[in-house]
């Protein structure tokens, strides 16, 4: 029987995804002799799908308060050390073309695969090892050395960064490996929740709004008193577009939505300026026709307008301000954009993302606590982790 491989480098990185090809690249540049360890046959499967195909790669205005985390402060020192601009001079450099979309989002012109290209390239010329279809199975600390077992031989190194991700879509290699390794080394882990996720219809809800999937109205969505503006999309199941997306990172089961399908008119005197028409509700609302007769049909608003006294009116405008919902659940995480939950901060330097209580064991992006907002936040703090841990480990 061979004996396994032992290979001795510095910095061993499990996950080939954005946090851990941006630490790769960062540490071999210092001259740190680095590998990568990652169980899919290609780097960066996340990144790929990012952005509709064209990765949201950053935001012009990231502040700490775009992220959710037991301890949202935990991140400022690393945004503050890697910054979106950091990331547009880079992205120039190596001629990724980009615009900015809406909310100082900004995208590939092309694809995420210039991206993916550009990291690529910065691993080969930092001297970083990629080592593909390799699934790490086991790590044990023997002094200071992490002995890591995987799939393509046993790794000796000195620093260690698990950069697995979360368990969102794991149909591109998502693991809770992460996880797993941190509370085998004594570390709390929060429990872990989809989030940036479509909601799935009540059964009430179902019926009454099925057949809808396409249909996109501009709205404020709210949930736990926050509030998110834009196109809420209906789907064969539910609801999502981005301000659904938003707020499912903060719902818990059994919590309501709102959402406030005329969030710039007032409903009141839209309806009052047209109380004498004889054409039903349905007929005069500012909607799409189909959700607009369904709507109705749900709150029995069946009557002519005319046929409404100003109690009636003042009730639906009330309604249409403040359409209350309660989801069944999530679509979960096989369609979750993210996860909350994860690495607590409190178990690591918020400067390095080094274990406080286990030396040059690190981890960064997903894993940890922290969840961005949509809008290019979570590539974000890839990124800013990624270089926190690369600069130092
Ligand atoms: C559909 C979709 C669209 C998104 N769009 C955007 C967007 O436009 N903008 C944005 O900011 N964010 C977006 N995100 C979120 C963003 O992609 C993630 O936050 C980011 O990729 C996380 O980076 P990471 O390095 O922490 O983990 P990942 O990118 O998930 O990388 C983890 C890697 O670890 C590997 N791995 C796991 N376990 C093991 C093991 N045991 N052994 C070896 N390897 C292992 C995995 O195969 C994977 O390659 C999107 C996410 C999804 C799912």
């Amino acid at each position: 029987m061979s004996r396994p491989l032992k290979i001795v480098k510095d910095a061993v990185i499990i996950g080939a995804g954005a946090s851990g090809l941006f630490a790769a690249a960062e540490a071999g540049l210092r001259g740190r002799r680095v590998v990568v360890l990652e169980r899919s046959a290609t780097m960066g499967n996340k990144i790929r799908v990012s952005g509709g195909g064209r990765c949201n790669f950053t935001n012009l205005n990231v502040t700490a308060n775009n992220y959710i985390s037991p301890n949202p402060s935990f991140c400022k020192s690393a945004l503050a050390g890697f910054t979106p601009d950091d990331f547009i001079q880079l992205a120039e450099r190596y001629g990724v073309r980009y615009y900015e979309k809406e909310h100082g989002q900004l995208f590939c012109k092309g694809s995420s695969g210039e991206i993916i290209s550009m990291l690529r390239r910065r691993c080969e010329e930092a001297g970083v090892t990629i080592k593909y279809n390799t699934k790490v199975h086991d790590i044990a600390k023997r002094g200071d050395v992490f002995v890591i077992v995987s799939s393509n031989g046993i790794f000796h190194c000195n620093s260690l960064c698990l950069a697995t991700g979360g368990i969102s879509y794991p149909q591109l290699g998502a693991t809770p490996f992460g996880y797993r390794i941190a509370a085998q080394f004594g570390l709390k882990v929060n429990p872990t929740r989809p989030a940036l996720v479509p909601f799935v219809f009540n059964a009430e809800d179902s019926t009454n709004y099925d057949g809808l999937a396409g249909i996109s109205i501009e709205a404020v969505v709210t949930c736990n008193k926050r509030d998110f503006r834009g196109g809420v999309l209906f789907t064969q199941r539910g609801l999502s577009g981005p301000p659904i997306l938003q707020a499912s990172s903060y719902w818990r089961t059994g919590d309501y939505i709102s959402i406030n399908l005329m969030p710039v008119t007032d409903a009141y005197e839209f309806l009052l300026s047209r109380r004498t028409q004889k054409a039903d509700l349905h007929n005069i609302l500012p909607f799409p026709k189909n959700f607009a007769r369904r709507w109705c049909e749900a709150h029995s608003y069946v009557k002519p307008v005319n046929q409404y006294n100003d109690k009636e009116l003042q009730e639906i405008a009330a309604r249409l301000h403040n359409w209350k919902l309660c989801p069944a659940k999530t679509e979960g995480y096989k369609r979750a954009e993210a996860v909350t939950g994860g690495v607590d901060t409190g178990e690591l330097s918020s400067k390095t993302m080094e274990v406080k209580k286990v030396r040059g064991l690190y981890f960064t992006g997903e894993v940890i606590d922290i969840t961005g907002q949509l809008g290019g936040y979570n590539l974000h703090w890839a990124w800013a982790s990624g270089y926190a841990c690369g600069s130092c480990m």
